[in-house]
């Protein structure tokens, strides 16, 4: 079973000029989505994890499955103005201009041993957002993993102090 054949890259998508890697087909097929699922929980070696991160919107699918499988809590990180309750916000920088992600004040305890997902590690800077949030709440980061890793825009470097997985590298 290899993963890579779950996920189909689509030309000019979602502009011009941008190779975007589709998991939908992952999504839509159990055997090859608990494959993958299998893959970033056994990256772990049995480490405790009380928390799992899942940046907004395709690190809910595959973090929302690993918070199940290893019996931790789930916290949705969203872009501004999408979580109802306190937030804390952190910004990031775009091709053009800058964005950010926001997470609830309460989600995190200090000490809380935590796991950061989203499906796609590209240059970086969504998961260097993510990790500053859960720093400024005290989590202690366990890993960040992704289902795949675009090796070529060297996101790694922009998170290098902490552990990262990726189940596939292109
Ligand atoms: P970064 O901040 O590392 O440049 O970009 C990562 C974010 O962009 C992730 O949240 C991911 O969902 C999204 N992303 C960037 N490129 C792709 C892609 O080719 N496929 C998918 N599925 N997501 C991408």
């Amino acid at each position: 079973m290899k993963i890579e054949n779950y996920i189909r890259d689509i030309q000019g998508f979602p502009k011009e000029g941008i190779l975007f890697k589709d998991i939908t087909p992952l999504l839509n097929d159990p055997i090859a989505r608990q494959e993958c699922l299998s893959v970033l929980v056994n990256s772990l070696k049995d480490q405790k994890i009380d928390k799992v991160v899942g940046a907004e919107s395709r690190g809910f699918f595959f973090g929302i499955l690993l918070a199940q499988e290893l019996n931790a809590g789930f916290i949705p990180v969203r872009k501004p103005k999408k979580l109802p309750y306190e937030t804390i916000a952190a910004s990031y920088e775009l091709e053009y201009g800058t964005d950010s992600l926001e997470m609830h004040t309460d989600a995190i305890k200090k000490g809380d041993r935590i796991l950061i997902h989203d499906d796609v590690l590209a240059t970086g800077g969504t998961a260097k957002a993510v990790c500053e949030l859960v720093e400024r709440l005290g989590g202690e980061i366990v890993q960040c993993n992704f289902l795949m890793e675009l090796s070529f825009l060297n996101g790694r470097e922009k998170i290098n102090e902490y552990p990262i997985f990726s189940a596939i590298t292109y």
